[in-house]
């Protein structure tokens, strides 16, 4: 049996493993934390359990297709509830509306006529979702032919508009009202960018969240990990913890060992599912890599977060289960996160024991706020795994009155019955990421499809790359998917 080698046991590294140990590998998995999950990690006390990282689950399609192709389904390990209203908005005047399936008729209250505008534009959406899900994602791009499907060329003016102008232009040209804009503008930053440097393409976000709505995994992000863990120990997976790669040895083009903190392991094929700055300049043999210095030195590493995890006495009912504040001053948010080193007033809050009486004791809240910053290490630790700075207790602490504020929750503060964060620093400490990007380098125009990274090494001929900083990109989905660009990849390196 051919060994395989994955680096990080998070999202990618576990359904990597999933599928390779399926299809005839030996597979080891090594992760330098102690447990599985990575960036979608969970953290608990007192009675509360956390998810550190994802909460939005969206395109629930490539769930569905990474469990079937492995013989389940989703409902085997975890159920969906389906949340209404999909999240609440805030803003400087208090609570502004719930979005739901009513999201049309909510467009033409606010300004006469945006609801049209608006089924319109999740039309375009819809359609550019599907041929992205087709041809885009699940696609190692090795094949230049691909890309000249009729699908694509027939729509071919409209994606090349859609690829020619940022998302804030395009939604800007249609819509005048700024909540409006700010509702169909913010999943940039699910893509860690902003609105004016994301192209249009990505409009077919909003398909995800308006369109598909938005569902809550119970057990939260932590029982799909939970999940991805089982299916890979019932096939024969072997896993490592507290073990760090340090180096993929070569003979000639060929990886044929990974060297570890606690041994060496015998490897017929490697897959590297931590981020792809540190593998490419701490593991790969310098003479070796694909990604030169140059291009992670232009590469533009997206946004990091300050993340507060907080146990909250009492209910909370005027937040729902996904909440986003947004700011009067949008364009100065961006600036503060992605220019001055800053942080954002347009935060994220999460309660989750609005759906799930699993991640807090009876009569409690669990909140997790997420506040943008800048990918600056310099903005320090949070409290969660080493000792807060002051930079984050700041920001954690302006969000929690901001919170308290905005949603009129005057007492929050008194209510607090355990607080901890998580700070830019930690995403270096704990994940080795670029420059302490949270999420994965922002989905720019020259940072996404084949200009973001690639499955398969140029040099090595039996390494390959998966997870959110490759292709196709951030988000539990996309690393989903990016498991099975590797397994395509892969093809023709089992030993005979
Ligand atoms: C705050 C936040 C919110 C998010 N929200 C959402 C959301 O709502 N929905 C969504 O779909 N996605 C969301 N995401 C994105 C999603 O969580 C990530 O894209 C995904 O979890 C990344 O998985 P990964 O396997 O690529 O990387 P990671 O999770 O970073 O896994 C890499 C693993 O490699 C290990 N490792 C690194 N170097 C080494 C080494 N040398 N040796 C051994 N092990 C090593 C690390 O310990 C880590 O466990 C969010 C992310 C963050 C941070």
């Amino acid at each position: 049996m051919s060994n395989c080698v994955v680096i990080g046991a998070g999202v990618s590294g576990l359904a990597t493993a999933c599928l390779l140990q399926d299809a005839g590998f030996q597979v080891a998995v090594v992760d330098r934390l102690a447990g599985p999950g990575g960036r979608a990690g969970r953290f608990a006390d007192s009675g509360f359990q956390w998810d550190t990282g994802p909460s939005w689950y969206l395109m629930p399609e490539a769930f569905d297709r990474f469990f079937g192709r492995l013989g389940y389904r989703t409902s085997d390990f975890f159920e969906l509830t389906e949340l209404s209203p999909a999240y609440r908005l805030f803003n400087e005047a208090g609570r502004a509306a719930d979005i739901d399936d009513t999201v049309i008729e909510f467009f033409d209250q606010r300004s006469p006529g945006q609801g049209a505008r608006l089924s319109d534009y999740l039309a375009t959406a819809s359609d550019t979702y599907q041929v992205a899900l087709k041809h885009f994602l699940y696609t190692t791009f090795s094949n230049p032919l691909e890309l000249t499907h009729p699908d694509i060329l027939r729509r071919l003016p409209r994606l090349a508009a859609l690829l020619g102008q940022s998302l804030e232009s395009y939604v800007g040209s249609r819509f005048t009202d700024p909540l409006l804009r700010q509702v169909l503008t913010y999943p940039a930053v699910f893509l860690s960018t902003e609105p004016a440097a994301a192209p249009a393409l990505y409009s077919l976000m909003s398909h995800a969240d308006l369109t598909q709505g938005v569902r809550y995994p119970q057990g939260g992000f932590a029982a799909i990990i939970d999940a991805l863990l089982a299916i890979a120990t019932k096939l024969g997976v072997r896993f490592q913890w507290e073990t760090e790669a340090t180096a993929i040895v070569t003979h000639g083009t060929h990886a044929t060992t990974v060297t570890t903190n606690r041994g060496t392991l015998p490897a017929d094929l490697v897959v590297s599912a931590a981020d792809l700055h540190h593998t490419e300049t701490h593991l790969v043999p310098a003479h070796q890599r694909t990604f030169s210095d140059r291009f992670f030195a232009r590469r533009d590493p997206g946004l990091s977060t300050v993340l507060v995890l907080a146990g909250v006495r009492g209910q909370l009912p005027e937040l729902a289960h996904h909440n986003l504040l947004f700011s009067r001053d949008w364009d100065p948010d961006f600036d503060s996160v992605f220019r001055e080193g800053g942080a954002s007033n347009s935060i994220y809050v999460c309660k989750t024991s609005a759906s799930d009486a699993s991640v807090a004791p009876e009569g409690c809240e669990n909140l997790f706020i997420l506040v943008p910053t800048a990918a600056d290490a310099a903005l320090g630790h949070g409290s969660a795994y080493g000792e807060e700075s002051a930079k984050v207790a700041g920001i954690a602490s302006r969000a929690l009155q901001q919170l308290a504020e905005w949603a009129e929750i005057p007492d929050l503060h008194d209510r607090l019955l355990t607080q901890h964060t998580i700070g830019p620093a930690d995403f270096v400490s704990r994940y080795h990421s670029l420059s302490a990007g949270a999420i994965g380098p922002a989905h720019t125009l020259f940072q996404s499809a084949f200009f973001r990274g690639r499955a398969k090494s140029k040099k090595i001929d039996n390494l390959f790359y998966a997870g959110a900083t490759t292709v196709p990109g951030v988000g539990v989905p996309m690393c989903l998917i990016s498991a099975e660009n590797v397994l395509t990849a892969a093809k023709g390196c089992q030993r005979t």
